[in-house]
């Protein structure tokens, strides 16, 4: 992809560039866990959001996308948030405004080019990338020198406030920290991040649906709001000091108050809870290399989100139930915020397009429509030349 000749024919630019890419992620586990203060493991993927920025030398900014989105021209002392068609910029706008609100001085607008590898809506965590590459070539080229876990949490905020997705930390954190070779563990509670190996000859294989899920739709912020309640409830019917985290509760605990909470909300209290413990138990597992076991264990938090958090599919409880059923699979699971999407599946080495094909023909006899594949490996993380 060669997007550094990309350039405005009519706009003042500064002479030089700075290329930013970020990976989209893949939930390796921890289904919903970072809001609620729990574990969740990552990979990044080799499929990239790439942008160029040009300072300018007047107080302009120009944002332009490949993705045939109309491009935004505007003042950069009038930046606001975007509506309709224009309001993929509010990623690259929410970048700008929290990274000045952190001190970053932008004496000139500027102009960015967008360009992607990666499905859009498909719970591979555009957005993130968007952000996450736009916050480092903003940081690169105004001097910002913000760390990438700075960044991370930037890029959290501008989602959060400005875009308006109440998202937790696990998208920005795994784009911003992830790399070749190696799952991200994010402690939501404390937002520190530790590389766990990936095991070798294992890959991944991305099976996206025909449904796109829309992470701003209701879904993402019922179940947000159901979380809250739960845990809201659990504090009160277990006394004060518990329940900080909804992910603090036990299991036991949960059960035992089980009769005076909403049944609802008990199922999602029971999904955020146990899914936070089987993250917390795969890195024991991988570092023990026990395979089969970690594999079991991700097509357990698949029944759990199916069960308990209701945020599978159809037609992600088809794939998930085609893979199961094939040898060369140690696991899978829904992978994301669910509602549509994508689900993953964890493969020993010599798992090919033969047999994901079978996945592919048996959802097209079902669905009379296409199940993307992708093929991936834990790839190099976010990146920064100018
Ligand atoms: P996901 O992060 O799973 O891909 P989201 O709904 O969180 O899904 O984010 C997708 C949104 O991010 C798009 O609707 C668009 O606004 C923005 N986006 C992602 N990639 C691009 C791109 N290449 N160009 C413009 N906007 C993009
Ligand atoms: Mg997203």
């Amino acid at each position: 992809m060669d997007v550094t000749s990309k350039r405005s024919a009519t706009t003042p630019l500064d002479a030089s560039a700075v290329h930013a890419t970020a990976p989209g992620r893949v939930e390796f586990i921890g289904n919903h866990t970072d809001y609620n203060g729990g574990w969740v493991l990552g990979a990044t993927i080799d499929r990239r959001v790439e942008v160029v920025l040009r300072r300018r030398t007047d107080r302009g900014v120009r944002l332009e996308s490949e993705a045939s989105l109309p491009s935004l021209e505007l003042d950069l002392d009038r930046v606001e948030r975007q509506s309709g068609e224009q309001a993929w910029a509010n990623y690259v706008l929410g970048m700008v405004e929290v990274l000045r609100t952190e001190g970053l001085e932008l004496p000139e607008g500027f102009d960015l080019w967008v360009e992607s590898t990666l499905p859009v809506g498909a719970g591979l965590s555009s957005s993130a990338a968007l952000e996450l590459a736009t916050g480092a070539a903003l940081s690169t080229a105004y001097g910002g020198g913000f760390t990438r876990a700075e960044l991370a949490r930037l890029a959290r905020r501008a989602e959060n406030e400005f875009v308006g997705v109440p998202c937790g930390l696990l998208d920005q954190a795994v784009v911003a920290m992830g790399g070749a070779d190696r799952l991200v563990r994010l402690d939501a509670r404390t937002e520190e991040t530790s590389a766990v190996s990936f095991p070798s000859e294992t890959g991944l294989w991305i099976f996206r649906t025909h449904q796109a899920h829309a992470l701003s739709d209701s879904g993402y912020q019922e179940r947000f709001d159901e979380a809250r309640a739960a845990r809201d409830r659990l504090r009160e019917l277990l006394g004060p000091g518990e329940a900080e985290h909804l992910v603090d509760v036990t299991p036991a605990q949960l059960e035992a108050v089980q009769a005076d909470l909403p049944e609802r909300l008990y199922r999602r209290a029971r999904h955020v809870v146990t899914e936070h413990r089987r993250a917390e138990r795969v890195v024991e597992l991988l570092e023990a290399g026990e395979r089969e076991a970690v594999g079991q264990l991700l097509f357990e938090s698949h029944e759990s989100s199916r069960v308990d958090y209701e945020n599978s599919t159809e037609a992600l409880d088809f794939v998930v139930d085609r893979l199961k059923e094939q040898e060369g699979v140690l696991g899978a699971r829904l992978t994301g915020a669910g509602f549509g999407g994508a689900a993953m599946a964890w493969t020993r080495a010599g798992y090919g397009n033969a047999e994901a094909q079978n996945v592919v023909n048996a959802y097209a006899d079902r669905f009379g429509a296409e199940l993307e594949t992708l093929a991936c490996q834990p790839a190099s993380g976010l990146n920064v030349e100018g």
